[in-house]
């Protein structure tokens, strides 16, 4: 297969542009309203070099889902459009990584050896040459797009190789060396100049682990709301993220953690977005959106057990970016994270991703682009979906509902939000799938109980 990762637009291929009417696997394309006219609508940091954050053969972050990402961006058209402006992911310094990390921690990462005092050469994070510099770009590619949102450069910037949320200051954790989200975010409380007041950040994770590294890092902020949807830590790493986690003494409310039991679906995965996420975004009134996509909640995914579709992350992609533009004029750093379905949904989601941040969003019952599906083939000797996605098997419904379910709609605050009754009372006689969606249910009204009062919103 010939994975091409040199990223930048026309780099010597013949690919449809986004601007192409005739070409299919583009929808409507909705002009941008509020993109300065000289500016990149999206700024996508890449370098090949992020290729090289590589744990090695078997390890589940396996760097092929980015290059099968831009494979599939470049095959759709989405690289060639005039509104992206793709630019090299730099190295961070290490001044820059020591906004959130320790310096002898930092020192021990760029040693590459292995020392359990820092989290380095266990079975999650082993070491591996040059990891130092595969890190801090990581970070430098983060901090590269944060950049160019908070000078207004770019409306949107993106970072498919980012999302690194378990990192903590002193340790790596969870496939995480540096947080490069945490990082952006600090970078961003630094640079942001909201007219002599302190810049407000929301940070939205919707990777199905929860996003400790970066709660802990401004748990006590008041400056940066930290809003989690996860697999509750009672049945999947790291552990953490209960909905009475709300966040220090200097900031009550601001760390919000929407905890779902094991076999969530996509429908109760957009209730719980749609219940909670718009009301507490609406009540903070960020300037700035930054979000990981972590897309390991997939049905497929191997590491979770949440049954979340390609279609339910793309349709809260794009809320996320609604929210953006309702409350922070357009600012908004998408990055990825966790997903180890590497050929079936990572590629999926994070193409969509960035066809919603171009406003261009995909039709996703259209053809996958025929040479992209025989490349995949290629490598893995597998069939691989012919649609962009099919419906789960023990989820057949999951097209219709999260075509039609739209819960993440137009939010006006919390009281446009449809009430959830709690539930604790669960009555006999429910089937298996009706006793999760009655826990999901359980799960949004424990945090909207811990959190709406905080901030003024009706629980
Ligand atoms: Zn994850
Ligand atoms: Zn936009």
């Amino acid at each position: 297969m010939n994975v091409r990762t040199d990223a930048r637009p026309g780099a010597g291929h013949q690919t449809v542009t986004s601007c192409d009417p005739s070409h299919p696997e583009i929808a409507d394309a909705t002009a941008p309203t509020d993109a300065s006219t000289h500016a990149p609508l999206v700024q996508l940091a890449w370098s090949d070099e992020l290729l090289g954050y590589d744990f090695g053969w078997g390890h589940p972050m396996a760097p092929y889902r980015l290059a099968s990402t831009l494979d599939l961006a470049r095959g759709i058209g989405l690289l060639d459009s005039p509104d992206l402006q793709v630019v090299p992911a730099p190295v961070a310094s290490d001044a820059v990584i020591a906004r959130i990390h320790t310096r002898d921690f930092i020192a021990a990462v760029h040693r590459a050896m292995p020392d359990p005092t820092y989290g380095l050469g266990t079975e999650d994070c082993p070491v591996f040459p040059h990891m130092h510099d595969a890190a801090a770009r990581q970070v430098g590619a983060s901090v590269q797009v944060a950049s160019a949102v908070a000078s207004g450069h770019a409306l949107h910037g993106m970072n498919i190789a980012g999302g690194m949320h378990h990192a903590q200051p002193g340790h790596a954790s969870g496939f995480c060396i540096y947080n490069d989200a945490a990082v952006a975010v600090a970078h961003l409380l630094d640079s942001l100049d909201v007219s002599g007041r302190q810049p407000r950040i929301a940070y939205i994770d919707i990777d199905a682990h929860h996003g400790d590294g970066v709660e802990t890092a401004f748990w006590d902020d008041p400056r940066v709301m930290t809003i989690s949807v996860h697999q509750d830590g009672d049945t999947l790493f790291p552990g953490s993220g209960p909905a009475t986690a709300i966040g220090g003494p200097h900031a009550p409310g601001s760390a919000v953690n929407i905890a779902l039991p094991p076999r969530t679906t996509s429908h109760d995965w957009l209730r719980a977005f749609g219940s909670i996420v718009p009301a507490v975004v609406g009540a903070f009134a960020p300037d700035v959106i930054v979000s990981q996509h972590g897309c390991d909640s997939h049905g497929r995914d191997p590491l979770s057990d949440l049954r979340v579709s390609v279609y339910a992350q793309n349709a809260v992609a794009a809320e996320i970016h609604r929210l953006a533009h309702q409350y922070c004029g357009g600012r908004w750093v998408a990055l990825g994270g966790g997903g180890y379905a590497t050929y079936d949904v990572v590629p999926l989601v994070w193409t969509s991703l960035l066809a919603v941040a171009l406003h261009r969003p995909l039709d996703l019952a259209r053809d996958l682009p025929v040479a992209w599906v025989g490349a995949v083939e290629e490598v893995t000797g597998m069939d691989v979906a012919t649609l962009l996605e099919e419906p789960t098997p023990w989820e057949p419904e999951s097209v219709q509902q999260t075509r039609v379910v739209h819960v993440v709609g137009p939010s006006e605050g919390a009281s446009a939000w449809p009430p959830t009754a709690p539930t604790s009372q669960v009555p006999a006689g429910l089937t298996r799938a009706e006793k999760v969606s009655a826990a999901v249910t359980d799960a949004i009204a424990d945090t909207q109980g811990n959190i709406f009062p905080l901030l003024h919103l009706v629980s």
